[in-house]
Formats: structure tokens, C-alpha cells, sequence
């Protein structure tokens, strides 16, 4: 039986794209192990979001190629020419899997235990729902709704890997998610690269697709995935609300709001202004008082200046996002953005710091919201020493137990820090 090794980075979609592949070389009869040293061939399902992480997985490549086993790289970084030609020169042999040619896997696993190289980077249009997967977390379904997107922001690599947008038929989603919930699942993660572009090129959009959803018989929690403000235009937002009002769905809203600038946001190509996604967030937070707010801002873009800047700050200090990831700007390679005149590396750090102080003051004045809030959480999540649970905002609680996946407990919260609030069992 041939033993396979595999590993994954970044976004939800890339994970399901891992959890497809393992779970369909599972099913064609190979065993999957958890070392590459008792391995026969090795996976790496990639990132290319950013150029930190692409360093992180040509250098984790070049470890797994000194295992002298037979290796295939997958994900986004494989339809990054420049940057997979990089992984080429440490591993001539290796094979590659786009995002879209996943269902290749098994295929590709044979000719390359064979010392074939394969380049399967075709963009197969094929519904990556209802396929054998192995989830990495059990009581966790991560289900994509569709592939690439309709935007074209103009620093995004992913765009460049994922291409646009191809939904995914409702009746496919939800019995992939049927399926699951007979499987103990209680949490289904939607998850694509815009989720709120979804069913655009086939007649439908999220809040139908939720709503349909939630009527799925059973006990469970859906978290809905990252989403472009742009999309919320042609999105009758009250309907999106109003299924996320549904107990079923988590409160928690993934917005990617990128800057506070409009100049800015115009040079990005988002198709957004900074009052219309203050406006969203405000409607949302009207409905649901206590939802989770997520976000994410680069800084550093080309042509973003002191006052553009100033106006991010201003931003994160008035809306208050729960969560914000930010990016310092790199070049991503066959971006337009990596044709502009790039900000200097030091004003790049600078603001970046600046950001980061911010936006941990804001994280923990949200959660102190939280302490004594006193409800149920489902336990989703294994940590040293303890466990994590979700509320029904998403967040994430710590408690010191050891309680099973999937079991609801209540609890009080005792403490709080940016990151996460701390339970005790009441
Ligand atoms: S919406 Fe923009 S940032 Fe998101 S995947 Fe598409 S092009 Fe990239």
C-alpha cells in the first residue's frame, strides 16, 4: 500500500482542496501517514497569498525534496510561474497540482511514484463538492460554494491561481452538507475566495443559498467564509441579514475592507468606497449588536500616502473590526500592483507597527464586551492543555478540560485577552 504524506498552508479553500485530495488517495487504496519519513511520496498543498509565506513554502519544499521521496506541490503557488520555477530548481522531479486540477490527484500520485513529472494546471470547471474528502477536523465540514472570483484587485495573486468565479449548484452544496451533519458534523465553514459573489454566474447569490441551508434538518452552526464588500451592492443586504439571524448561522462577518482610503481602494480596482462598507457593517450591527467583526487591511500599497494612511487608522478606530489580519504590501509576481511605484520598504514597516499597536487595543476593548457573558459554547478545537469552544459570535473561548469535539457545555466567561476569552464550566 503506498503511504502518503501531506501538509497544507493558508486560506479554508486550500484546505478543503487538501482535505479532496487526501480523502480521494485514501479512496484509490493508499494509506495516509503523518511523517514524511515513513512516507512513499509527499504532498504540500501551497499558499502564494503573500511573499513571506512563499518563502515559508519554497523553503518547506526544499526540506520535504531532502526526504529523497517522490513530491507533489499543490495549491496556489503551482500557478505562480516565477515562483514555481523557483521550487523546480530545488526539486527538477516534482510534480504540480493546480487548484483546479485537484481531482488529478490520484493520477498524478501514480506517474509521479512512476518518475514522471507532471504539470496538471489545467482550469478543469468541476464542482469540488460531494467528493470523498477527509476532513482534518472531525466535527468540522469545510465546504466550498465556488472557485475564484469576479474581481481583480490589483495586488492579488490569488486571482492569478484561482481565476473566475465558477459557483457551485445549491442541491450539490447542500447535499455534500446533508451528508456531513449525518457524519456528526456541527460546524459547516462556506468557504471561497468572495463568498459574497457567490451564485452570481448561475442565477442565485449567498443569502438564497444560506436560507436554503438552514433548513436543513439538524443541529449545527454554518460559518460563512471571506467576503468583498463590493458584491454586497447587487446582494439585497437585508435578506443576507436576515439569514444571518437564523440561530444556525454564527455571528460572525468576514469583510475584507482592505483601507481606509478611497484613493487607495480606487488604485486596489475593490469597487468600494469606505462609507459603503461602514454602511454595511453599520446595517449588520444594527440587526446583530453583538456580532463578531473580521476585516483586513494592507498597508503599504502603491500610491497610498501619509493622509491615505491616516485615514486606515481612522478607520480601525471607528468601526472596531473584532479581528483584523493585516498585510504589509509585497509584489506579487504578474500582479498589476508589482508594476507600480512601490512604497519604501521602511514607511511599509512603519505604518505597519503603527496598525498593529491599533488594532491590538481595539481587539481587546471588544472582547472586555465579553467578560461575564455567561452561554453555551461547542467545543470545536483541542489545544495544549485545554480546549476551545465557539459561541454563537464565533468566538473563540479556553477552557481548561478536557471535553470531546462536538460536545455544548455552558460556561462563564472568567478573562480576557486580544486573542480569545477564557471559560469556566457553569
Ligand atoms: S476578491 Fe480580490 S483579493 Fe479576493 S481573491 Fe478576488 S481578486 Fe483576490
Amino acid at each position: 500500500m503506498v503511504k502518503v504524506y501531506g501538509e497544507f498552508y493558508g486560506c479554508s479553500a486550500n484546505k478543503a482542496d487538501y482535505e479532496i485530495m487526501i480523502g480521494l488517495l485514501k479512496d484509490a487504496g493508499m494509506e495516509i501517514v503523518d511523517s514524511p519519513k515513513n512516507s512513499d511520496i509527499n504532498l504540500i498543498t501551497t499558499c502564494a497569498v503573500k511573499t513571506p509565506t512563499v518563502n515559508r513554502m519554497i523553503f518547506r519544499s526544499n526540506e520535504l525534496t531532502k526526504f529523497n521521496k517522490p513530491l507533489i506541490v499543490a495549491g496556489c503557488l503551482s500557478k505562480i510561474e516565477k515562483e514555481r520555477q523557483l521550487i523546480e530548481k530545488i526539486n527538477p522531479k516534482a510534480s504540480f497540482v493546480g487548484p483546479d486540477s485537484i481531482t488529478k490527484i490520484v493520477d498524478v500520485a501514480h506517474a509521479t511514484l512512476n518518475g514522471e513529472k507532471v504539470l496538471s494546471l489545467e482550469r478543469v470547471y468541476e464542482e469540488k463538492v460531494g467528493l470523498p474528502h477527509l476532513k482534518t477536523n472531525p466535527i468540522v465540514d469545510i465546504v466550498e460554494i465556488n472557485s475564484g472570483c469576479l474581481s481583480s484587485c490589483t495586488f492579488c495573486a490569488t486571482k492569478l491561481a484561482r481565476g473566475n468565479l465558477y459557483s457551485y449548484r445549491p442541491h450539490s452544496i447542500r447535499e455534500q452538507i446533508k451528508q456531513s451533519i449525518k457524519e456528526g458534523v456541527k460546524e459547516i465553514w462556506l468557504t471561497s475566495q468572495d463568498s459574497s459573489a457567490y451564485g452570481r454566474d448561475i442565477g442565485t447569490n449567498l443569502p438564497e443559498l444560506l436560507d436554503s441551508i438552514i433548513r436543513i434538518d439538524g443541529n449545527f452552526f454554518v460559518r460563512v467564509g471571506m467576503m468583498n464588500p463590493l458584491h454586497f451592492k447587487k446582494v439585497e443586504i437585508k435578506d443576507l441579514i436576515n439569514a444571518y439571524k437564523n440561530e444556525k448561522v454564527f455571528k460572525f462577518l468576514h469583510l475584507c475592507v482592505q483601507s481606509g482610503s478611497n484613493k487607495v481602494l480606487k488604485i486596489m480596482k475593490r469597487g468600494y468606497t469606505v462609507e459603503e462598507f461602514v454602511y454595511y457593517v453599520e446595517r449588520f450591527r444594527e440587526e446583530i449588536p453583538e456580532l463578531t467583526l473580521m476585516t483586513d487591511i494592507i498597508t503599504g500599497h502603491p500610491g497610498e500616502d501619509e493622509e491615505d494612511h491616516e485615514q486606515t487608522v481612522e478607520l480601525i478606530k471607528e468601526i472596531k473590526p473584532d479581528l483584523t489580519v493585516l498585510s504589509k504590501f509585497g509584489a506579487r509576481p504578474g500582479t498589476q500592483a508589482a508594476k507600480m511605484g512601490q512604497t519604501p520598504q521602511k514607511v511599509v514597516n512603519e505604518r505597519s507597527k503603527e496598525l498593529s499597536k491599533i488594532i491590538r487595543h481595539v481587539s481587546y476593548e471588544r472582547n472586555k464586551r465579553w467578560l461575564r457573558w455567561e452561554g453555551k459554547v461547542l467545543i470545536d478545537e483541542k489545544v495544549e492543555g485545554a480546549v476551545v469552544g465557539r459561541n454563537y459570535a464565533y468566538k473563540p473561548i479556553v477552557i481548561k478540560e478536557n471535553l470531546g469535539l462536538g460536545s455544548t457545555v455552558n460556561v462563564k466567561i472568567s478573562k480576557v485577552t486580544r486573542y480569545a476569552l477564557t471559560g469556566k464550566l457553569v
